[in-house]
This record gives structure tokens, C-alpha cells and sequence, in this order.
């Protein structure tokens, strides 16, 4: 069930550019997402718990999209747009409802870069627009060194498809995320992987995390980087639930792993980052998209 809605805004300006995917802008065109990933954060939301029965079409973010752009342009404010940071862009309904397509139009006609954070394979669909953004996108000035006008971020939280399954039950299978992120390689873009949320004691030992940075060098990736899971709220729960059925011997290691806080301790965090960078290094691989 999907509502289709007029919105009075689309293209957030970011206080401060995002270190990691060098965003100073985001746009969802869609409000949630039905890949529905147990651990996604909109789970943290009122709506958190139905995440795919209460989708949002912004039918009306292309038009809006092109005004606000049009004001953005012309005092030159050019930035990273990250499609997306609180949806996927190119779920299921994208393919009847191309949202996402009509915005890379309006973005294209403005030249601004973007970065595609995407689970999706449909974003093949969507190339032809992608090389015109690439090769006439104005990058910030502190960006330039970058060449680029289009990231393009896979995310994976393990490579083992019958894990993924249980965790993101509506999305890809990795291997075909890989597949497309291969196919993007040799169209000539830019693009990595986001090993994020890397799952506690599930797909976060050290091999794991080698044989993750192994595999995403042989399809090519530019650039890796790794971040921890967040739980709260709802997301919480139905995590929580899914490790009590698939994964009982770790149940009570993950209350204890997140009792205080709904991160991660700083020392597991840092840990994860040297051993990804150690990786990265071995494998010639830049951690990070500017490395
Ligand atoms: S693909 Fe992204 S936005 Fe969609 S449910 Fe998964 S984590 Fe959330």
C-alpha cells in the first residue's frame, strides 16, 4: 500500500558537509522503504514497526525539486545531493512510480553532483542520467581534486546471502549488489562499497571483515568504508527478535553488547575501523571514498 503525497519540502541543506559520504545535501523521494531492513533506522521513528505498509510517494518532489534547485543554483550553493539517506530510491515501487529518475533529470539540468547510497540493482535503469550528472556536475571548490560528479555507494551488512535474508528481507541478495556495483565500475563511475551496519558477532570478525574488503576489490570498488549497528527504539525490538529465533546463543551476549547505549562501545568502533584500514591497505583499496 503505497500514499501518494504533495510535500512542501525536498532537498535538505546539511549545517555541516557529512565526513563519510561528502554530502552538504539529502533528498528522499520517498518517505520509508520496502526493502525493509530489520536494523534500518527509520525504524527509530513513530513509524518504525510497519516501515513497508506506510510508504510515501512525493508525488510532486520533481517540480519541487527543480524550484528549490533553481534558487540553489543561482547563488552557486553547488553540493553532494545524497539519494538517499532515509529511504532507497530505487525500491520496488520506483520502477512505477520513477521518482528518483525525474529528480536525476531536474539535477542533471542543474548540475549538481550527487551520491547514490543504494541497495538496489535498478539503479542500472538509471545510468544514462548518471553519466550526463557525472561529466557536467559542478563539484565544490574543496571537492574538485574528486573528478567525479557520481558516487555511487552499494551497502552491505554481510556477504553471506542467507544472513541477508533474514536481516534485509526485501532487498538484493549481495551478490547481485556487487554484480551491479561491477557494472557501474565499467561504465566508468565512481563507486564503493559501505560495509554499514556491520553486525555484531554475526559478519563482524576479523576474517569476516578481510574476505568483505577481498570480495569488493575483485568487483572493483574504489573505496570501502565500515560502520557499526545502531539499535533504538522499535528497530530494537524487532532485531532483538529476529537474533532470538535465528541466532539464540547470542542473545543474551547482544543485551549485554547494548545496554547502555544504542551503539556500540567507542573501543569495538575503533577497533573496526583499524582492521577495515589494515584490510583496505593489503587489498589496495582506498578506506573511505577520498582515502
Ligand atoms: S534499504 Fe536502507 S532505507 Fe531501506 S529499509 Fe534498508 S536500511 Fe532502511
Amino acid at each position: 500500500m503505497v500514499k501518494e503525497a504533495f510535500v512542501k519540502t525536498i532537498l535538505n541543506k546539511h549545517k555541516r558537509r557529512d565526513v563519510w559520504f561528502l554530502d552538504d545535501y539529502s533528498l528522499n523521494p520517498y518517505q520509508l522503504c520496502d526493502f525493509n531492513c530489520i536494523y534500518c533506522y527509520t525504524r527509530g521513528s513513530k513509524y518504525g514497526e510497519n516501515i513497508r505498509q506506510r510508504l510515501v510517494a512525493k508525488i510532486n518532489a520533481p517540480t519541487l525539486l527543480a524550484k528549490e534547485m533553481l534558487k540553489r543554483a543561482k547563488r552557486k550553493e553547488y553540493g553532494f545531493i545524497i539519494i538517499s539517506s532515509a529511504t532507497e530510491p530505487w525500491m520496488h515501487i520506483e520502477e512505477k512510480y520513477e521518482l528518483t529518475r525525474k529528480c536525476l533529470s531536474v539535477i542533471a539540468k542543474f548540475r549538481f553532483p550527487v551520491h547514490c547510497l543504494t541497495k538496489s540493482t535498478l539503479i542500472q535503469r538509471d545510468l544514462d542520467l548518471l553519466k550526463e550528472v557525472d561529466e557536467n556536475a559542478i563539484l565544490p571548490q574543496d571537492l574538485s581534486k574528486l573528478k567525479h560528479g557520481v558516487l555511487i555507494t552499494f551497502s552491505l551488512s554481510t556477504i553471506d546471502d542467507r544472513i541477508a535474508k533474514m536481516f534485509e528481507p526485501n532487498a538484493p541478495k549481495p551478490k547481485e549488489r556487487l554484480e551491479t556495483l561491477q557494472k557501474v565500475k565499467e561504465d566508468g563511475f565512481y563507486a564503493g562499497v559501505a560495509y554499514i551496519p556491520v553486525l555484531p558477532f554475526i559478519s563482524d570478525s576479523d576474517e569476516q571483515l578481510e574476505e568483505m574488503i577481498k570480495i569488493a576489490k575483485e568487483y572493483q570498488a574504489d573505496y570501502v568504508f565500515v560502520g557499526a549497528l545502531t539499535l533504538y527504539g522499535i528497530g530494537k525490538e524487532l532485531y532483538y527478535k529476529i537474533i532470538e529465533k535465528c541466532f539464540p546463543e547470542l542473545s543474551l551476549k547482544y543485551k549485554q553488547f547494548f545496554k547502555t547505549f544504542n551503539q556500540p562501545r567507542k573501543d569495538y568502533q575503533l577497533k573496526l575501523e583499524r582492521k577495515a584500514r589494515e584490510f583496505c591497505e593489503k587489498y589496495r583499496i582506498r578506506y573511505r571514498i577520498l582515502g
